[in-house]
């Protein structure tokens, strides 16, 4: 006898706001247990973060640190937005090269420099409120959300959440959300469920790219993963497995 499971693969779970701030907890302490603090973001200083941020789009860390190698060994980050600028952009385009479409992400660094510098730095910049400076990153061609949303956490420091692959893979998986929503609908959901802390903000943005690179993978891990006991993904899995009609 087939009985129906309550387990849905399509459908999220609505949360109330405060039972989506429990669970935002509940996953931010496990995932800190397992992994500890991760110290992001991974660049020199804040103006790496914002090349970081253009070079990471659609690729690795790993290739973004070879592109960074290139431009430190070629002290184009020594001054900052000039120095990106006064190369032309074919030499600019062949440090990049290791980041792939490198093309296009010099073309993106040249319009972030130049809007960096003509809004004068991070002086006069860091003096912005966070939803003046979120809407100026995202005037310059080339900067979508996600990208803006990194720049306004690790390199200014405010208080959001990044919405990353990742994310809509770990929560969509959880069961929270279906993953396919707008940025902004699952941005404000999320930013809403935290303290607007950029220090935790940091972290468990951080925490969430190490989780879904080493456990929550494209093929997942469960059986190593400490959410997995309120997992929907793994729950699915589970009755899958057993071939039973309840998670009980
Ligand atoms: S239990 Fe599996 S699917 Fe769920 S969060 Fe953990 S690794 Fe991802």
């Amino acid at each position: 006898m087939k009985r129906s499971s309550p387990v849905s693969a399509s459908e999220p779970e609505i949360r109330s706001p405060s039972r989506l701030a429990a669970g935002l907890r509940t996953v931010f302490a496990k995932l800190l247990d397992r992994y500890g603090p991760q110290d992001w973001w991974p660049g020199e200083n804040r103006f790496e973060i914002l090349v970081g941020a253009i070079l990471t789009q659609n690729t690795s860390w790993a290739a973004v640190e070879r592109a960074l190698d290139n431009l430190r060994a070629v002290g184009a980050l020594a001054g900052d937005a000039e120095s990106i600028l006064e190369a032309s952009p074919a030499r600019l385009a062949g440090w990049l090269r290791p980041s792939g479409y490198f093309r296009i992400k010099a073309k993106r660094l040249r319009n972030l420099c130049a809007w960096f510098l003509a809004q004068g730095r991070f002086r006069r910049l860091s003096r912005l409120p966070t939803a003046r400076l979120r809407a100026g990153l995202l005037g310059v061609s080339g900067v979508g959300p996600e990208t803006a949303d990194d720049i306004l956490l690790y390199a200014f420091e405010r208080p959001v959440f990044v919405v990353d692959a990742y994310t809509r893979r770990l929560f969509a998986r959880l069961g929270w959300i279906g993953g396919g929503e707008p940025y902004e609908d699952l941005r404000s959901r999320l930013e809403g469920g935290l303290a607007p802390d950029p220090v935790l903000l940091n972290e468990y943005h951080a925490l969430i790219v190490r989780h879904c690179k080493e456990v929550c993978r494209k093929r997942p891990v469960c059986g190593q993963c400490p959410l997995a006991g309120g997992c929907r993904f793994a729950a699915r899995e589970r009755i899958h497995r057993e071939g039973i009609g309840s998670c009980r």
